[in-house]
């Protein structure tokens, strides 16, 4: 196009071009999926805009929110068209090339490290994918833009034009097109349609035989219709002398490539597993192998109605608790089919931020609201509280089929299975073995900072507590309490720095000795976790560094109390008072003579040492 302007890419852009460009990189269709999936960010926006703006919508065929798709065979052109909010010149400039992203680097990066190309659309650099299919998008060298340049005017929305290279020819044909969409595309929510070419018998005349040449009829000539009275004539003069001829023509008009059909409107009975893992890799933009750990798709009924699915991915993002508190769940909110937002922090607490794929689409909410009134109405408190409960049900289903997890003397837990038939999926044993420790090791600590955050489902949170087991196993709660000693009040534990420094720790010699099992916590944020979780189903928790531990019945203890009562206050006499609050006998040791214990509302030891950490 001589009218296209170049703009040169900036050197951080240019590095990832490099990469693009010269990867051998097998899966070059993805392009296609990244522009679709621009076409319908770009058409959400639209419709978003429209709800508070009917005029932003225009009117004839700029209404239709579709996505269009034409092949130009002959100048090898790909064009993708859409009728979304568009991009002005600057945005055409800052979006598709020239300055480099936020994402840019972080991408680069992660394809240095022998990444996946696949993933590109995950760092908001997924319009660059199209070079691994074109040489330039619209002209020479480096990028360039230019106005409407489809048949008719554009109106709104934005068209690319692929100037596909020698090795992407096969992008030229249809059939491979509708494959792709078929494979990348199948949740999204406008109508993909492509200009498609069907060879037909068609009559032409028979003195102006042009047959052979391949004519671009499209859906106007059905629509023109047919003159009555010139087909009489026609059949008149066929009886004398044939004047019109068949021949091989092919006639090109728009046809539908996908169902719009939402996946969460469907009833979960009518969706298959593999339809909600490919649903979850559509909204993750990860389309690797990896399955999500597990999804609920539910209808919530009563005053505030919706329905919504959610999914465990497979692993927790990389820095999930480095910026614990910027971490954000991507769940994306519609109101009547309408996609408002994937940037609400309103729909889940900060504790379930890991969970970052999932949909909410509500019959409640207003529409023709701005975004700001919407976070604010009380509905999306409802919404929450519910999606909070359903997730922990969610999670809770994990560790009930996984086998590992019912395993050992825990008749309790065994007995609370309340199975939910909605989300009741079917499955192998196999499968579902050792998923609860993985989900607990890439999302433990979340659980943990739930209990801390959310005073309302700390029982709840609490059920989904593990910790280790001196044989390195995982263990619950209801497992400990199931395993409590006759006569035994409390929930033992001890906080510590590594299991190997706690399993030396003085304060576990009598109770070894007498077959306590006491919880160890290494995890620093253990200690917070221990300020929060007071009790559990009625039983009190008893850190044993602490004043307070009372090991079975003693009945020497008053004896020793009485006749050791001259040492113990000469002993505390001894040492300065504000550093000890009291000297006392104590049935807790075994070898060690004696011990420093935490009083009861005390820091204990790991405490004292996190809180140095920090103040250093
Ligand atoms: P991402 O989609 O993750 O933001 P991309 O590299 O795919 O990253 O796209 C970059 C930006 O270009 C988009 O955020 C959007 O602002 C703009 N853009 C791309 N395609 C379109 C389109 N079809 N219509 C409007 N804007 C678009
Ligand atoms: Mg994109």
């Amino acid at each position: 196009d001589g009218n296209a302007e170049k703009f040169e890419f900036q050197a951080e852009v240019s590095r990832l071009m490099d990469i693009i460009v010269n990867s051998l990189y097998s899966n070059k269709e993805i392009f296609l999926r990244e522009l679709i999936s621009n076409a319908s960010d770009a058409l959400d926006k639209i419709r978003f805009l429209s709800l508070t703006d009917k005029e932003v919508l225009g009117e004839g065929d700029t209404t239709k929110l579709e996505i269009q798709i034409k092949l130009d065979k002959e100048k090898k052109i790909l064009s993708l068209r859409d009728r979304g909010i568009g991009m002005t010149k600057e945005d055409l400039i800052n979006n598709l090339g020239t300055i480099a992203k936020s994402g840019t680097s972080a991408f680069v990066e992660k394809m240095q490290s022998s990444g996946d190309l696949n993933l590109i659309g995950q760092f908001g650099v997924g319009f660059y994918s199209v070079y691994l299919v074109a040489d330039y998008v619209e002209a020479d060298g480096a990028f360039a833009i230019s106005e409407d340049t489809w048949n008719e005017p554009l109106g709104r929305g934005t068209e690319i034009r692929l100037h596909l290279r020698n090795e992407a020819q096969e992008y030229l044909e249809e059939s491979n097109l509708k494959e792709l969409v078929k494979k990348y595309s199948e949740f999204i929510n406008f109508p993909i349609y492509i200009w498609a070419g069907k060879e037909g018998d068609v009559e032409v005349p028979a003195d102006e035989d042009d047959s052979g040449d391949e004519k671009e009829t499209g859906i106007t000539s059905s629509e023109e219709g047919e003159d009555e009275d010139a087909d009489k004539a026609d059949d008149e003069d066929a009886e004398k002398k044939p004047k019109t001829k068949t021949v091989k023509e092919t006639t090109y008009e728009w046809e539908l490539l996908n169902d719009v059909k939402a996946i969460w409107l469907r009833s979960p009975k009518d969706v298959t597993e593999e339809e909600y893992i490919k649903f979850y890799h559509s909204l993750a933009k990860d389309f690797n192998d990896e399955k999500p750990m597990t999804w609920s798709h539910f209808t919530a009924e009563g005053d505030v109605e919706f329905k919504a699915v959610l999914y465990v991915p497979p692993k927790a993002p990389y820095n999930l608790y480095d910026s614990y508190y910027k971490a954000k769940s991507n769940l994306k909110l519609y109101v009547r089919r309408v996609f408002i937002s994937d940037e609400l922090d309103e729909l889940l607490p900060k504790f379930l931020s890991f969970l970052k794929q999932g949909i909410v689409d509500s019959d409640t909410l207003p529409l023709n609201v701005s975004r700001e009134m919407l976070q604010a109405h009380s509905s999306l408190k409802t919404i929450k509280k519910k999606l909070i409960r359903k997730a922990l049900d969610m999670i809770r289903k994990i560790a009930e089929e996984d086998p590992d997890e019912s395993s050992g003397k825990d008749k309790k837990s065994m007995l609370n299975i309340d199975v939910n038939a909605e989300a009741e999926k079917s499955g192998d044993d196999d499968e579902k073995k050792g998923q609860y420790t993985k989900f607990w090791n890439e999302f433990g600590k979340s659980i943990k900072l739930g209990i801390i955050e959310d005073a309302s489902n700390r029982n709840r949170l609490a059920k989904l507590l593990r910790f280790e087991r001196s044989d390195g196993k995982l263990t619950s709660l209801d497992k400990y309490i199931s395993r409590m000693k006759s006569g035994q009040k409390e929930i033992f534990y001890i906080t510590g720095t590594s299991k190997e420094q706690l399993e030396e720790s003085p304060f576990l010699e009598r109770l070894k000795k007498m077959n306590y099992e006491v919880i160890f916590f290494t995890d620093p944020v253990d200690e917070y976790l221990m300020q929060y979780l007071m009790d559990y189903e009625g039983k009190q928790f008893q850190n044993v560094s602490k004043e307070g531990l009372k090991i079975g019945k003693d009945r020497k203890n008053k004896e020793l109390k009485e006749s050791f009562k001259e040492l113990t206050k000469w002993w505390k006499g001894a040492i300065t008072t504000d550093r000890v609050d009291e000297v006392k006998i104590s049935n807790r040791l075994d070898n060690t003579p004696c011990v420093v214990v935490t009083s009861k509302f005390g820091w204990s030891a790991t405490m004292e040492r996190i809180m140095q950490a920090q103040t250093l």
